[in-house]
């Protein structure tokens, strides 16, 4: 320590100088550091600008062994003395400032009576090397992973690659790594794998999209991510690296940068100081290199899948001639599609394939295309398939590609079948249209709209045929002349309407080249322009001059029948099922006490009893679509008067279900009819009565003879005296018996004498036989004739009155007894004989009247039952008792024959069983 040393010290400002600083005697170096070592390996004195480097140790009294500066592994270096250094090349690593190592080498010589170590810097040697041996290994690594991904089956790929990313992660400690490439529209970036170790924290993963701020690095070289690397401004770019400080590496080829390599949280100079740039972009080069060519190739790959089944679908493919080859090349789509060999064909071969029609023009337009370059473009079809089928149609194209002897025509044929089978069935249809709109008596027409008017611009070639007129004869002005005068403000009320609503129907007359009107259904709309300006009117005129004829004559008929029904005497109307009135016309208003307008809406069965009602609606039943029409006399209980009797027809009219929807009807007023019909019954009954009164005289003489006898009798007892209580009683019990007889003669006399009923009753027709026995059996018997009655009580109901049927079993009785009576004045031994019996079946009930007085002669059969028809001398037979029993037997539905059997004649009473019975 001298004085001087100090003063140095001083001199550099430095406080307090530490005893080995003192100036070189020898002067400072200008590189390196100069340690002044005494015999021991003390460190005397330092210079040099590389002693500002080193630690700084604190000055003690004796210098401080060289070891002290030196890391503990450089000690062995320098064991023993500086004497025995001499001549070695000495790599010394010495304790720096902060935590840094300074890595010298230097030799010692002799120097005064010390010695002098002279050191230069070696850290850029020693970075260097360990450089250059980091590159060995990457570039091993960067082999290796080459090797693999280049190597691998496409199924282990995606795992390898991952494999690889873990194995680069985990050999330069990256916590997250990942590989980056475009994605599939190549628009942003994709992470593709990426490996994070286990403790890393959680920073991208497989497949994410990233974007784009990616682009915003530059690819020329690695990036480093992070805030004190000057990239705020990328902050889209700090967010994807996690704020964190992050590394980048790029990788590009003729495409541009088509890889990163992202290191997430990696401080990369401090964490793998010796990797070079250009080491990194080897490794990424090494990965992504072969990966993007395995991935380009499957897609490539997928891509040929997909054009190959695209072709096969659609029945197109590829076509080829080399030049100066008369043999075609196809894609194997299209071969199939043709049935001709894929491995390629004679150019015939193929033209062969075509349809005769079209094989010739492509036979001309491919030498064309041979000769001169000329394009090819034609629609073909293929030979064969049957009539019926659609033809197959290929579009065929060409070009000419390459030069010289790379020369070759090249193309496509595509299957367009579909749609050129549509375009001609398009076009047929059109044909079609245009055949029809010509030929059908609808003309099309089109008036361009000119400041206000309309004038005829187009017609459909019907206008001719139609109207004999054409476009010319129909200009300006001219059309008006055409239209009938009556309809000429019709046709301008349609321009205005067409104009002002856009769209119009209207119906007028228009005169034909003959001077003919025809009648014509205008249908027309408007077309506006863009700006809603009206352009032209497209129409339509149809000749409705048939139909509009024909609706007159329709009219006027109606009319016609209107009037008819109107004015008819008879009663019409039309009514639903349920009876309630629709129509009806003034002679049914006037019967029913009101104006034809009251009628609908009117129950036409609030006229009639329940029981006729029933009867109605019944008979309304039976009505059928193939039997539609029923007649019947029915009754009605009309205002003001008692009963009406009208013979009313119905006529059912039924929907397509065979459903009765109305019925029209059509009735008379029989009332006066059925009046003196009535009458004449009530005569024809009298004069029965008439006929009847000689065994009605025997009907009552006979009680009154065995009552006279009683009492003759009785008083006889009286008068001697000898009366005994039971003789009287007994007397008196016949006389009753007698009384009682005479009685119920007189009583059946009464009934029968009284008028029918109204309404029809339901009766068993046996009391109408007991009945006519009760009036006629003794006196017949009286006369000799012999009554044979068979049993005929069975239990069925026929509808009508009883009386009229007892009426007419007398009127039979008595004329067979006529018969009979005026046969056995003939003949006194003749035995006669009235046989009256019955049968029934399921609907009706038949009852039997025959005797054996010879019959009716043949001749007169057919007339008996006319009114007034008899045989008998006048003043005896009135001709009117079977025309009358006639009557009566209709009246209740039922029917009276005649038939001459063996001996005599036999009328036969049919009549229906009531079904309600
Ligand atoms: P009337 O008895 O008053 O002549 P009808 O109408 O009852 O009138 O009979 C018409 C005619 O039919 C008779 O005149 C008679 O000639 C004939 N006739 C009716 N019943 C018989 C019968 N049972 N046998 C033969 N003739 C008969």
């Amino acid at each position: 320590m001298t004085s001087g040393d100090k003063l140095f010290g001083r001199l550099l400002k430095r406080t307090p100088p530490a005893a080995h600083e003192l100036p070189d005697p020898l002067g400072s170096p200008a590189t390196g550091l100069h340690l002044y070592l005494n015999d021991d390996g003390g460190v005397v004195q330092m210079a040099g600008p590389l002693r500002h480097l080193l630690a700084q140790f604190k000055p003690q009294d004796q210098p401080l062994p060289l070891s002290t500066y030196l890391l503990p592994h450089s000690t062995l270096t320098i064991e023993g003395r500086p004497r025995e250094w001499q001549g070695l090349l000495l790599d010394l690593d010495f304790f720096g400032l902060g935590e840094q190592t300074v890595h010298l080498r230097g030799w010692v010589q002799p120097q005064g009576n010390g010695w002098l170590m002279q050191l230069i810097d070696i850290a850029d040697l020693l970075l260097e090397r360990q450089q250059s041996r980091h590159r060995d290994v990457c570039q091993l690594i960067a082999g290796q992973v080459s090797e693999q991904v280049r190597a691998c089956s496409q199924v282990r790929l995606p795992v390898i690659v991952s494999e690889q990313l873990q194995m680069i992660a985990q050999r330069w400690h990256i916590p997250c790594l990942a590989l980056a490439l475009l994605d599939d529209e190549q628009q942003g970036w994709q992470i593709h794998r990426q490996y994070r170790a286990h403790d890393a924290p959680d920073l991208w993963h497989d497949g994410q999209r990233l974007g784009t701020p990616l682009d915003s690095l530059n690819g020329a070289a690695p990036q480093r991510v992070g805030a004190h690397h000057g990239l705020d401004e990328h902050s889209r770019v700090q967010a994807l690296f996690g704020s964190a400080e992050g590394f980048a590496v790029p990788y590009s080829d003729e495409r541009g940068v088509v890889a990163w390599l992202l290191c997430g949280f990696y401080p990369v100079d401090s964490a793998a100081p010796y990797l070079t740039e250009r080491d990194w972009m080897t490794l990424l080069g090494a990965l992504a290199g072969p990966l993007l060519g395995r991935l380009r190739e499957q897609q490539h790959h997928l891509q040929l899948e997909r054009i190959e089944a695209l072709q096969t679908l659609l029945g197109t493919g590829w076509w080829e001639i080399l030049a100066g080859d008369a043999h075609i090349q196809l894609a194997p789509a299209l071969a199939a599609a043709l049935n001709v060999n894929p491995g390629g064909l004679a150019l015939e071969d193929w033209l062969a394939q075509i349809h005769p029609a079209d094989r010739d023009e492509l036979r001309s337009r491919l030498q064309a295309l041979q000769q001169h370059g000329e394009a090819l473009t034609l629609s073909v079809r293929l030979r064969g398939g049957n009539n019926e089928q659609a033809p197959t149609w290929y579009r065929v194209q060409g070009q000419v590609i390459g030069n010289g002897k790379f020369r070759r025509l090249a193309g496509f044929m595509l299957d367009i079948s579909d749609i050129q089978n549509q375009q001609q069935r398009a076009a047929a249809a059109h044909a079609r249209l245009d055949n029809l709109i010509a030929s059908s008596p609808a003309v099309i027409y089109v008036q361009h709209y000119h400041e206000g008017a309309l004038i005829p611009a187009f017609f459909s070639a019907s206008l001719q045929p139609l109207l004999g007129w054409s476009l010319e004869d129909c200009g300006s002005g001219a059309l008006i002349e055409m239209i009938h005068p009556d309809d000429r403000d019709r046709y301008f009320a349609r321009s205005r309407q067409l104009l002002r609503e856009g769209s119009v129907r209207a119906r007028y007359r228009l005169r034909d080249r003959h001077g003919e009107y025809h009648w014509l259904l205008d249908e027309a709309k408007l077309l506006r322009n863009d700006l809603g300006l009206p352009v032209e009117a497209v129409g339509l005129w149809l000749d409705v001059t048939e139909a509009t004829l024909a609706a007159e004559q329709v009219k006027k008929s109606e009319e016609r029948y209107r009037i008819l029904v109107e004015d008819s005497p008879a009663m019409i109307c039309r009514y639903r099922p349920d009876l309630i009135l629709t129509f009806g016309n003034r002679p049914l208003a006037t019967y029913l006490e009101c104006t034809p307008e009251q009628l609908p809406g009117v129950d036409l069965g609030s006229w009639m009893s329940a029981e006729q009602r029933a009867a109605f609606v019944q008979r309304l039943g039976s009505l059928t679509a193939e039997h539609p029409v029923s007649t019947a006399e029915i009754s009605l209980q009309l205002p003001g008067r008692e009963h009406a009797w009208w013979v009313w027809s119905d006529r059912g009219v039924f929907d397509e279900h065979g459903q009765l929807i109305e019925v029209q009807a059509v009735g008379r007023d029989n009332t006066e009819v059925r009046r003196s019909q009535q009458q004449l019954t009530q005569s024809a009954k009298m004069a029965t009565l008439g006929e009847m009164a000689t065994g009605l005289a025997h009907e009552i003489n006979q009680p009154l003879n065995v009552m006279r006898m009683a009492i003759v009798n009785v008083l006889k007892r009286l008068g001697n005296g000898d009366v005994q209580v039971d003789y009287l009683t007994d007397k008196l019990n016949r006389i009753d018996a007698q009384v009682q007889r005479a009685a119920k003669v007189v009583d059946h006399m009464r009934v029968f004498g009284r008028r029918s009923e109204i309404e029809q009753q339901l009766f068993n027709p046996a009391s109408a036989i007991e009945g006519t026995l009760s009036l006629l059996a003794e006196g017949m018997r009286g006369k000799g004739v012999d009554l044979r009655i068979s049993e005929t009580g069975f239990e069925v109901q026929v509808r009508g009155y009883v009386d009229q049927l007892e009426q007419v079993l007398i009127n039979l009785m008595v004329n067979a007894r006529d018969a009979l009576l005026s046969k056995r004045e003939k003949d006194s031994s003749f035995k006669p004989w009235i046989a009256i019996y019955a049968e029934r079946d399921e609907q009706s009930v038949r009852l039997w009247v025959e005797d054996n007085g010879g019959g009716i002669d043949p001749r007169l059969l057919e007339r008996i039952f006319e009114p007034f028809f008899t045989t008998k001398p006048i003043g005896v037979g009135t001709g009117l008792g079977l025309s009358v029993s006639y009557g009566i037997i209709d009246n209740m539905g039922g029917e009276l024959s005649v038939r001459n059997s063996v001996e005599g004649a036999r009328f036969c009473i049919e009549l229906p069983i009531a079904a309600d019975a």
